[in-house]
Formats: C-alpha cells, structure tokens, sequence
C-alpha cells in the first residue's frame, strides 16, 4: 500500500516525524550531530543511523510483546552492519538468518548461537553444516527436500537438528507483490495441507527434532488483519497436529510489521500483541517474532549531494550522487522515501523537483518532490527511513563503491563501515590469462559433478 509509487510527495521540510533526527537552527540533526558536520569527515553518498531510535524500537516492541511472551529475533537481511548487530544484540535481541553470511555475521557480533534462527527457502549442506555446527536454535524448513537435506547433514555430523516447519498459510499479507510471502502461488512455505506428513515424517527421524512451526507472510504490511488470519491457521494447525500425538513447543511467527514512509501511521504494536496473544497465546508454545524493517528503517537516513540542476521544458530535476545501487528500494518496489534538505530554507518558495540518481537505468530516480526550497549543485539532502534494506541491499552496478555507513549516539558519531575502495573491487578481478587445460576423459565428466 505505502509502497505504490506516488507521482508526488511532500518534501517534509520541518517535521521529519522522528524525535531523533529534527531541525536544529535550520540545520538537520540526528540526535545532537549536526549531519553537515559528519559531510565534512565522509564523503556523501553515506548511510547514518540513530543508536536512539534503534534502542527505543527495540525497547517498544519488546516491551509491548513481553505480556504475552514472545521474545524479538531481528532480521539480519534488513540492515546486516556489525555494529547495528551488536547494538540490538546488547539490548537482548536474537537473530533471524537467511544465509551462511548472514550466519557469520550474527556470530561476528557475539550473537550466541541459541539465538539465532536460520530461515530461508534455499539453504545449502555447507550452511547447513555450518549451522548445525555451532549449535544453531533452529532451522526453518521449507520443503520435503529441505528437511530431507537437514536431516542427511545431521545424521553425517551425528546431531539432532533442531527444525521447524515454515507453514504457507495461503493469506494475503496486502503489501506490494515482490515482498508478498504468504500466499499458495509464492515460492515460499510448504502448503498447509502438506504439513502434518511432514511432521509426521521428522518426527520418526531420529537425526530431526520437530521443534514447531514457523510462518511470515511478507514485508511492509500496514494492516494488521492478515497477521490475524496467519495466526488462527497456525493455531488451528497446532491443535491438528497435537491430536495425533506429535510435541510442539515453538512458533516462530514471522516479521514484517511495516513502517510508514510517507508519513502517515505506523500500525500499533499493542495491536498487533494482542492480536498474538488471542490467536497463538493460550497455547503453551515459545514464542518468537522476527521484526526487520520495523526495528532499523526510520533509525537511518542516506545523505546525498546535489550535483546538477537539470532544467528542461517540463520540469527540474535535481540529478544528486547516490543512486539506486546504493538505495534500491525505489526502483524495485516503486518506493517513496521521503527527502529533507540538511539546511532548511525559511525563505525559499516552494519548488517541485524530479531527484534522479547517476546510474545508468532509468528507473534510477527517487521520485518527484513538491515543497523543496530551491536547490543547488552542492546543496545536501537526506532520504529518510532508509535503515533498512537500505544499505544491505546495496551493489557496485555501474562500478560504483559501496557507500560508507555512520552510526550517532548521542553527540557522537562513527563510521561504521568504510566506504569501499575502487582498488578493493578491482583486486577480486583477474585479467585473463587461459590456462592449458587437459580435454576430459569420459570418466573425468562422469565425476565432474
Ligand atoms: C525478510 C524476513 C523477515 C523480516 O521482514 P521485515 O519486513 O523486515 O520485518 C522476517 N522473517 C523472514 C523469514 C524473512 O524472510
């Protein structure tokens, strides 16, 4: 819904609808730091994210789930940095995987690995291994194949591998199509009809542990209905399953709780706790919820630099220094983040700019802003709620370096990550030089594989 590509948006050029990043003397602020002043130490384009809001959202929807038990893994996919990790790991969160990186990084920021949840529809043996390995809470399967392929890998390194069923409820989350998961025809989840089977089936396998069951039914969802209808089939489910005899202990209920972009409201937690607790809460499982976006998206802003002014018959564009390898989301989703100038002009009039990015693709524009003051070559803006899936989406199309990532505390900031060097791109590149090969025997093809 927030996601639809609008043709305009108001620049919000007093209230950024943040308490942590304001307007301080025209100036833009996150938290104490003037972000002017973090341009002159990183060059732009950067990410820049807010300790504070992480801390208060992670305080919020922790606090507003204790009542009814469920306990916070973050997805790492949102926003992945070491030290955002290890911010949220220190005020108590685990973590939600998809990937063996993903894996490495949550370990990299001393996440213990009876937090960490490794989710995912491709998983190879190697991340399986690895996983099992250092003692991972639990694996979310989602096919037979899958929970075949768990179970071979534990039987080799003599463990029990502690799985959970990703169930595909079949609702629909109401959130654009690319993040919609929940629905039959998305690859995601194994049918719900399919599920006591393959319950069943891990019970009996003495290298499985049947743990529960898990299901998300996508990002960005503003309206809370769908999570109602997930969470009934879950329920109803955990009854079937438990009337034939079989142990459930876990449900893993997913993430997705969206933000609101264009500044409209953010759904209610307490909502969407009680929402829980009338569904899944009477059940006697552990509870988990793997929150993303909600958690780091309003904490991080990209700060970009105008380079020109392109005025043509129809409009002005503003063509500014970050594109859409370094924030994605537009030209994927069609999103709408919103801009704020870092010096608020009181006297400037009310323009309306395309900003565009240098990329060579024409879906490389972040869209058309009305109630800008006028802009500049120079001049620096901010792209708001951009901490998640911001810079962790972010690639090197056109040879572009990936942007450096800053965290503030207080009246402090650091950079987190390095921007990263055009030498450190080219060095994984090797000019061709063709090695001699042997021609294969029909023996040495027959192993290839
Ligand atoms: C992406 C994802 C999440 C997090 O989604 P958000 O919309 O960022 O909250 C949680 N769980 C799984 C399995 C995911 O794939």
């Amino acid at each position: 819904m927030a996601e639809h590509a609008m043709a305009m948006v108001d620049a919000l050029r007093g209230d950024t609808g943040s308490q942590q990043l304001v307007y301080r003397d025209q100036a833009l602020h996150i938290e104490s730091v003037c972000v002017d002043r973090i341009v002159t130490a990183v060059p732009t384009p950067f990410y820049c994210y807010s300790s504070d809001a992480i801390r208060t959202a992670y305080r919020t929807l922790s606090g507003a789930l204790k009542p009814v038990g469920a306990s916070v893994c973050f997805a790492v996919k949102a926003n992945g940095n070491l030290s955002v990790l290890g911010l949220l790991a220190g005020l108590g969160s685990g973590m939600d995987i998809v990937s063996g990186g993903e894996l490495e990084r949550a370990l990299a920021a001393r996440v213990p690995a009876s937090k960490i949840i490794f989710s995912g529809v491709g998983k190879k043996r190697s991340e399986i291994a690895r996983a099992l390995e250092v003692g991972i809470h639990q694996i979310n399967v989602e096919s037979e194949a899958e929970l075949d392929a768990v179970g071979d890998v534990a039987g080799a390194l003599g463990v029990r591998a502690p799985v959970a069923l990703r169930v595909n409820p079949d609702v629909d989350a109401r959130t654009h199509a690319k993040i919609s998961t929940g629905k039959k025809e998305d690859k995601f989840g194994i049918p719900f009809e399919d599920i006591p089977a393959l319950y069943t089936k891990a019970f009996a396998a003495p290298e499985l542990d049947p743990v529960g069951l898990a299901v998300h039914i996508g990002s960005q969802i503003l309206d809370l209905s769908p999570y109602r209808a997930a969470y009934s089939r879950i329920a109803d489910l955990v009854s079937l399953l438990r009337s034939q005899g079989l142990r459930i202990s876990r449900l893993d209920l997913g993430g997705g709780i969206g933000i609101p972009y264009d500044h409209g409201a953010s759904p209610d937690v307490g909502e969407y706790a009680t929402i829980i607790r009338e569904t899944v809460g009477g059940l006697d499982c552990e509870l988990t919820v793997e929150p993303g976006r909600w958690l780091v998206g309003p904490a991080g802003i990209l700060v970009t630099e105008v380079l020109f002014i392109k005025e043509t018959a129809d409009r002005l564009t503003a063509i500014v220094d970050a594109g859409m390898n370094d924030l994605m989301r537009p030209a994927m989703y069609g999103a709408v983040h919103p801009v704020f100038p870092l010096m608020q002009d009181c006297q400037g009039k009310s323009h309306i700019y395309q900003i565009a990015g240098p990329v060579c693709e024409s879906s490389d524009v972040f869209g058309t802003y009305r109630d800008l003051p006028a802009l500049r070559s120079g001049d620096r803006l901010a792209f708001g709620c951009a901490g998640a899936y911001g810079a962790s989406m972010a690639s090197t199309y056109n040879a572009r370096d990936l942007a450096a990532e800053v965290l503030v505390d207080r009246d402090r900031f650091r950079v987190i990550r390095r921007r990263q060097t055009i030498e450190a791109l080219l060095a994984l590149e090797d000019e061709t030089e063709w090695q001699v090969s042997p021609i294969p025997s029909a023996g040495d093809l027959a192993h290839a594989f």
